[in-house]
């Protein structure tokens, strides 16, 4: 069987967080921790040190479309120095709370995100052209399948793998290693979806494209403008030595038409 499998973050949906940030402000979600060491004067030192944490750090399976308390709990450390905008001794409880919301908001922003009708046919035309699709993301193992929810695709993706989910305490599995590929392969068949050809398809060059074509996959980039320019976790390089590329989702449906009557034909001739 040809499957179609996505990366999430940057391919499916884009990065919530300016939005959710925006979102927050907006709705002054963040007025009634007052009471708890969150003073007024505290909100946007606090919203820019949060976001100069998110877009400088990233470690193993971090969040960053949901957001994890670790990056708001150093922005509160930062406010907190002796005589500063938060007590020391808020930040244990504001940081949940805080991130509590931020999720919330993050949910509504992806669920209105413009492209998920046309990704949606896409994948709709890919399955009744026979294939399996599923998602491959770098992420943490509740993440990837909430956001496939709250975007809608979630009836026409038959799995979806994450590099949290198919690590251990002893073995970490994670884009771009091999490993993470050759797990996600395992992981499907042993879901009964036997995969024949893959064909890949991400945001990122490095985690993305140069392994899984070095392993045979079928790939496709896209090369996503949106991915916001600041965060240095991110492989911002617009040139590609996928097979297919794209810029715009509206470029899906004939793209992906294209790539199935290709790997189609290339599967007859391989049988
Ligand atoms: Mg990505």
């Amino acid at each position: 069987m040809i499957v179609f499998l996505f990366d999430n973050g940057g391919t499916l949906t884009d990065d919530p967080f300016a939005a959710s940030l925006s979102l927050l402000r907006a709705e002054r979600r963040l007025d009634d921790l007052e009471a708890s060491g969150l003073t007024s004067a505290a909100q946007e030192p606090l919203l820019a040190a949060w976001a100069e944490e998110n877009d400088r750090l990233s470690f193993p399976f971090a969040c960053h479309y949901l957001q994890e308390e670790y990056w708001i709990a150093r922005a509160l450390m930062r406010l907190a120095a002796p005589g500063g905008l938060v007590h020391p001794a808020a930040v244990a409880e504001l940081s949940p709370r805080i991130l509590r919301r931020y999720r919330s908001a993050a949910r509504r922003v992806l669920a209105a995100q413009p492209q998920h009708p046309t990704v949606a046919a896409v994948m709709t035309q890919l399955k009744a052209a026979g294939c399996a699709v599923g998602v491959a993301s770098n992420d943490r193992a509740f993440a990837t399948p909430a956001i496939i929810a709250w975007t809608g695709y979630g009836d026409l993706v038959d799995i979806v793998v994450t590099s949290e989910g198919m690590s251990s305490p002893q073995v970490r599995v994670e884009k771009p290693d091999r490993l993470f590929f050759t797990r996600a392969v395992e992981t499907m068949a042993a879901a009964g979806i036997e995969a024949t050809r893959v064909v890949y398809v991400g945001d990122s060059e490095v985690n993305d494209i140069e392994t899984p074509k070095a392993m045979g996959f079928t790939t496709v980039r896209y090369v996503n403008r949106l991915n916001p320019k600041a965060r240095v976790w991110l492989d911002h390089r617009e040139t590609t030595a996928a097979d297919y590329s794209y810029e715009t989702f509206a470029e899906m449906p004939d793209l992906f038409a294209r790539i199935l009557r290709d790997v189609g034909a290339k599967g007859r001739r391989a049988g």
